[in-house]
């Protein structure tokens, strides 16, 4: 998945460009710049290829989903469904802003469990976040309608999905607002960025303005901007952004590497008797950062991870005992632990989660391995690793 092993004389070029200029930030100093908007240059090129009315990149993966929520107006009390099984980005951006996550089950997909989604839904529910974790989605189509029976928003997380789609629809285009990060492990990265897209024009406007202090600009070299609202500094530098830029027009190359390798390894691993594969709704193309797969047992799962690890097999995770990416392990979620004290509305509305029953995500995700898939593999050397994968993995299923 990481654009970073692709950083080469296309990146050096974008950033040399605006070390020539000197203008490191995205707005004002429109005489010094000698035609340089590479913040600008990056959000034509995302909403271009993503299909979307509009684009605003930010500073993070983690700022795009708090400016997208701010953008449509959550706040203090709101409830914002989200899956058990995410980067902890996802529950904090809400919390960022007053709001209060709800978790639910994911499934055999890995992502939200539309059946639990339905039933999370509360008078304070304002917004469902499917998080298309590894690189594929949920059953978009009846996350879509239970919002639109339910007055909410479809707020899509895919930092992770870049490249995926769904009927056809770009990942991140098909809910109301989409979110991307653009952090050095990502498919494709600016070292750190992130993006909104949305083809509502109020959210666009909010956004931009609420990541940048809410200046309206309006104007040309910031002279007396006003502000319609409060808002913050989320904002992306230039350098940053010229990277950006490079790496995006290579989107599809990466994505066509990640299918090659990952149809290879899942052609190999297939054969194995008591290997299932996570599920991709009807209709979805993963983006093929990483292959999913299920062990019958959880203490099968463990042994497959740590197998893989001593036969050489890097970087394959066993989520569920990962601190970063789900619900078991968010001890300071669970005991609502921050610097100073949380609003009122987050300590009143947040479930007991230590007292919540995710079985469901426990099954799924306690028998998941998820391996990577790297840019940088020659194909020679993803067959060798996919023999290996396979008499590892025979052995323990046996
Ligand atoms: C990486 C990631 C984020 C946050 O992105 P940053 O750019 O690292 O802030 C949010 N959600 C998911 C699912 C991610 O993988």
């Amino acid at each position: 998945m990481p654009g970073f092993e692709a950083f080469g004389e296309l990146e050096k070029k974008q950033v040399q460009d605006v070390l020539d200029n000197g203008v490191l930030m995205r707005y004002g100093f429109d005489g010094m710049r000698n035609g340089h908007w590479k913040a600008k240059e990056l959000e034509e090129a995302v909403a271009n290829r993503m299909q979307t009315s509009f684009c605003h990149t930010v500073s993070s993966g983690t700022a795009a989903l708090t400016v997208a929520l701010a953008s449509a107006g959550i706040g203090a009390g709101d409830e914002v469904i989200m899956p058990t099984f995410t980067f902890v980005a996802s529950f904090e951006s809400i919390i960022a802003l007053g709001a209060v996550p709800i978790l639910v089950d994911v499934d055999d997909t890995l992502t939200l469990k539309p059946e639990a989604v339905e039933k999370a839904i509360g008078p304070k529910t304002k917004v469902v976040m499917p998080v298309h974790m590894c690189g594929s989605m949920a059953n978009l189509e009846a996350l879509k309608s239970i919002c639109k029976k339910h007055n909410l928003l479809l707020l899509e997380d895919a930092c992770q999905a870049i490249g995926g789609s769904y009927n056809g629809k770009p990942l991140g285009s098909i809910g109301d607002l989409g979110c991307f990060s653009f952090d050095f492990v990502k498919t494709v990265t600016c070292g750190e960025g992130g993006a909104v897209i949305t083809n509502n024009q109020d959210f666009y406007e909010n956004a931009h303005m609420y990541s940048d202090h809410g200046h309206d600009h309006i104007g040309n070299d910031r002279g007396g901007e006003a502000h319609p609202f409060l808002g913050y500094n989320f904002r992306i530098s230039e350098l940053n952004a010229a990277v950006g830029c490079a790496q995006v027009n290579r989107l599809d190359e990466f994505v066509g590497i990640q299918k090659r390798n990952y149809t290879i390894l899942r052609e190999a691993l297939s054969k194995i008797e008591g290997i299932t594969f996570r599920r991709v709704p009807e209709g979805g193309e993963e983006n093929h950062s990483f292959l999913n797969f299920f062990l019958p047992s959880e203490e099968l799962a463990r042994e497959a991870h740590k197998n893989l690890g001593q036969a050489g097999v890097d970087a394959c995770f066993y989520w569920y005992d990962n601190n970063w990416h789900y619900y078991r392990k968010w001890e300071h979620l669970i005991q609502k632990v921050a610097l100073g004290k949380l609003p009122e509305a987050v300590l009143d509305q947040l479930p007991d989660y230590s007292k919540s029953d995710f079985s469901e995500s426990d099954h799924w995700v306690g028998r998941n391995i998820s391996c990577l898939i790297k840019l940088g593999w020659p194909e020679e050397e993803v067959r060798e690793r996919a023999k290996t994968m396979f008499t590892t993995l025979s052995k323990i299923t046996k």
